[in-house]
């Protein structure tokens, strides 16, 4: 009897592979292994085992494959049953998800770059010859393809040879390049606790007179903090004092001044892996709790809406806790951009290490070893803590999913395939898994909280912030009449400036908003209007101070900013719009004083910027932080008291169905920053237009009047979650062939279906890297199955495909496109 297995090649394409294996390597091979195979010509990719059959296949002649790479599955038949799902859900290939679900090396290929790790040293006697071969090589060439390995240690198969380097470490490949990067720990001094009341201080002061220098330094000390209210850290004391470390140190030791590092009080861990003691619920905590659990017993998804502050964290670490303690494995889902090392702390601190993270920023050696942690159920991966592909990991047996910030738009895929909605592919998984599943916001996607308003989920509410906070204070400021009156100092207006004055002389610190979209500031030509473009994309490139230069977002292209306007000659350049840059650079000259950072897309590019920038804010080096949408996500800053929404409008008109939504859910989310202490915090939200629906919501709290308008618009108009959206998305280089493609898929799309079908229509931006884009809309009623649908789709596309002067335009499917 003949022997075959049915592969999936991490590529995009329809069909699986099969491939010639014997009879041993029948009796091995299980489905979810790795074997490493030929393809086409010279190609040697990793595939996953699918199936394992007797049949062989009609058309072709199987080739053998090269090596089995695999002991054991490392992917699990659930795992693959929830891969298939997605890859049918949301049109792609399964191929597709596996080159997305795998860490990169798992999944070596004859193209892949291998380069010498040189952060950590190799014990050289720990190599075999032929892994010292390869390593002498990198010394002399910066990266070799695996297919140039192939050729140093002369034998085809190398895949196994590159996962052993990978495993110990000693190899790096491309684009993995990383560094770790560990918070600076500043070192505060205060006076110490016995020292608090007036008497005892005048004591201390009488008893230092005959050692001048410690008090010069006591005396010093105070003179800091009348000049500031903020902590004073050892190094400002010494140069204020004059004082040595060896004085201050002595001072300390006595216990008169009391050193301690911020980041380690608030977070009440230190990094020796000490666990906090037991957390106790309040009462909304609780009775939150417990209806999630009655929601779980009828096996329903929970929704927990919490206002910002509520103390969701806390419910969730509950449940974690309860799933533990059954020997279950817990996820716990964030946005990319809303993981942060304060929440990790915050977890690691009251779960201590069985806490592993998953995350694209983190290199290939902890994501393997992660996989792994997962795969064995081992004590280190209880709870993973990770973005939307955490999703992916092989679970064996996962206890509960917490998808937290579940409105975020950013749980949904843009690019590549698959184009997944991570809370929808949660709920899914939690099904396939038998598990339990929650998902949290302050302000919930109108989706969701639909389905828990119907029943479909259950519904816990936490209306009040813990500890008795108050919700602080939000103010529309009018900046039309004041933008009329010339009244405005840039884009100040003058209620910001003073607020912004009062928080500062109270030594409290500060966020600013400032929207990225529909803000880049361009420079145009007064004489002509001429706006320089981006050559390859259909944008204005976008000024860009710091490098003095003109960008593009979308393709990167950047030219040195001109003097002169390139259409007309005349020097007559002016900006228009503002940007976080500029909101900036306005503080600089209205509050001189003020110490002032910025966190958007420019500012956070490098591995750890992000991080770093956070951890300077907290520390309070920092008194106003200006930010894009990354400042709103579920930062907790102690000392932030007033938060300053510079323009509201460019959120508001946003031209897509979701903007009110979504500027609801931002504006009280960016609110949210503010006051998070016991003194109530402020908001300003400057604007055009304080009437407009959506600000009056926001400034009332009134989530549920925000909800019932946009559910009444949706169903009037037509729009999710009435029924479904699939966006299909059509690419050339050619105009016209575009032009004329997209009708011809539109209209068969009309011709075969019943559902409303909008386009072809250019998007807003038509052109991205040199390739023409245009879009047909799909709405897709609800009661409908959606598989009927999406085969039809996939019929037309096969047709699509056979006309030959259409085979070089792409076809994109992005179903629940939001
Ligand atoms: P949310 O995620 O709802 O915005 P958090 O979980 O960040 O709110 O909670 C807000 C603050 O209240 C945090 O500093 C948290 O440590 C504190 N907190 C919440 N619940 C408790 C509790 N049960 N015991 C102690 N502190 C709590
Ligand atoms: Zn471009």
């Amino acid at each position: 009897m003949e022997h075959f297995i049915d592969v999936v090649l991490p590529i995009p394409l329809e069909k699986l592979f099969t491939y010639k294996i014997s009879e041993q390597e029948s009796d091995f091979l299980k489905v979810g292994m790795r074997v490493a195979v030929p393809f086409g010509k010279s190609k040697i990719y990793t595939a996953l085992v699918y199936r394992i059959h007797n049949s062989p296949p009609q058309v072709y002649e199987p080739k053998e494959i090269h090596q089995i790479l695999d002991d054991r599955p490392i992917v699990t038949a659930v795992q693959l049953k929830h891969w298939q799902w997605i890859a049918d859900y949301y049109m792609c290939t399964l191929g597709e998800v596996v080159r997305s679900a795998l860490p990169s090396a798992f999944l070596l290929e004859s193209e892949t770059l291998v380069l010498p790790n040189r952060i950590e040293e190799i014990d050289e006697l720990q190599l075999k010859d032929e892994e010292f071969l390869i390593l002498e090589a990198l010394r002399h060439q910066s990266a070799l393809k695996i297919s140039e390995i192939v050729a140093i240690v002369d034998r085809k198969n190398v895949l196994p040879l590159v996962n052993k380097l990978v495993e110990k470490r000693a190899i790096q490949l491309k684009e993995e390049i990383y560094e770790q990067y560990k918070p600076k720990l500043v070192r505060y001094v205060r006076l110490g606790e016995a020292y608090d009341s007036e008497e005892k201080l005048e004591e201390l002061l009488n008893s230092l007179t005959r050692a001048p220098k410690q008090s010069q330094v006591v005396l010093s000390l105070f003179s800091l903090q009348a000049k500031t209210k903020k902590p004073i850290k050892v190094t400002d004391l010494e140069k204020e004092s004059g004082g040595s470390k060896a004085v201050i140190k002595s001072l300390i030791t006595k216990g008169i001044l009391d050193e301690y590092q911020i980041k380690t009080d608030r977070v009440g861990y230190d990094c020796s892996g000490q666990i906090q003691g037991r957390l106790n619920l309040n009462n909304e905590q609780k009775k939150a709790f417990k209806t999630i659990q009655n929601s779980f017993q009828d096996n329903k998804v929970c929704l927990l809406y919490g206002v910002t502050s509520s103390g969701k964290t806390e419910v969730y670490i509950k449940l974690i806790e309860q799933v533990l303690s059954e020997g279950k494995q817990a996820l716990y889902l964030l946005p990319e951009i809303a993981l942060t090392s304060q929440l990790i702390n915050r977890l690691q601190a009251y779960f201590g290490n069985k806490v592993a993270v998953y995350h694209s920023k983190y290199s290939i050696h902890e994501r393997v070893e992660t996989w792994n942690n997962v795969l064995n159920h081992q004590e280190k991966a209880q709870i993973v803590i990770g973005a939307r592909s955490a999703l992916f990991l092989p679970f064996s047996n996962l206890g509960l999913i917490v998808v937290d910030e579940e409105h975020e738009s950013s749980f949904k895929q843009f690019d590549p395939a698959p184009r997944y909605h991570a809370r929808d592919a949660a709920i899914v998984l939690a099904n396939f898994q038998n598990c339990k599943c929650v998902l949290g916001s302050a302000t919930p996607s109108i989706e969701s909280y639909k389905n828990a308003k119907k029943g479909k989920y259950g519904l816990a509410e936490m209306k009040q912030r813990y500890g008795n906070v108050l919700m602080p204070a939000i103010e529309l400021v009018d900046i039309k009449e004041a933008t009329r009156k010339k009244r405005m100092k840039g884009h100040f207006s003058e209620r910001l400036q003073e607020t912004i004055s009062e928080a500062l002389n109270e030594g409290e610190q500060i966020i600013l908003f400032q929207n990225r979209r529909g803000f880049a500031p361009i420079i145009e030509c007064t004489t002509c209007g001429h706006s320089s473009q981006c050559p390859n994309c259909d944008v204005s490139l976008t000024y860009h101070q710091f490098k003095n230069q003109l960008r593009c977002h979308y393709c990167g292209y950047h030219m040195a900013l001109q003097l002169a306007c390139e259409a007309c000659g005349n020097s007559t350049l002016d900006k228009k719009g503002f940007g976080t840059e500029q909101v900036q650079q306005e503080l600089e000259i209205l509050f001189p004083e003020a110490k002032v950072g910025r966190m958007d897309l420019d500012t956070t590019r490098g591995k750890y910027a992000y991080e770093k920038i956070i951890t300077s804010f907290e520390q309070q080096e920092m008194d106003i932080l200006v930010g894009t949408q990354m400042v709103t996500k579920g930062l907790d800053f102690r000392n932030v008291s007033l938060v300053g929404i510079m323009n509201a409008d460019s959120l508001l008109n946003f031209p897509d169905y979701r903007a009110h939504e979504r500027s609801f859910q931002l504006l009280t989310q960016v609110a949210g920053r503010a006051g998070r202490t016991k003194k109530r915090g402020k908001v300003l939200i400057q604007t055009y237009n304080p009437y407009h629906q959506i600000l009056q919501q926001v400034s009332s709290t009134d989530y549920e009047k925000m909800y019932e308008e946009q559910i009444y618009e949706r169903e009037q108009y037509n729009y999710p979650p009435e029924l479904r959206i699939i966006k299909i998305t059509l690419k050339d280089k050619d105009y016209n062939k575009l032009n004329e493609a997209s009708q011809w898929f539109a209209n068969s799309l009309r011709n075969v279906l019943k559902d409303t079908v909008l386009g072809p229509e250019f998007p807003v931006v038509s052109r991205i890297r040199r390739l023409y884009l245009k879009n047909i809309i799909l709405k897709v009623q609800k009661e409908k199955p959606v598989a009927q649908t999406k085969n039809s789709i996939k019929r037309i596309e096969k047709s699509f495909n056979a006309i030959s002067q259409y085979k070089s335009v792409k076809v994109i499917y992005n179903v629940d496109h939001i």
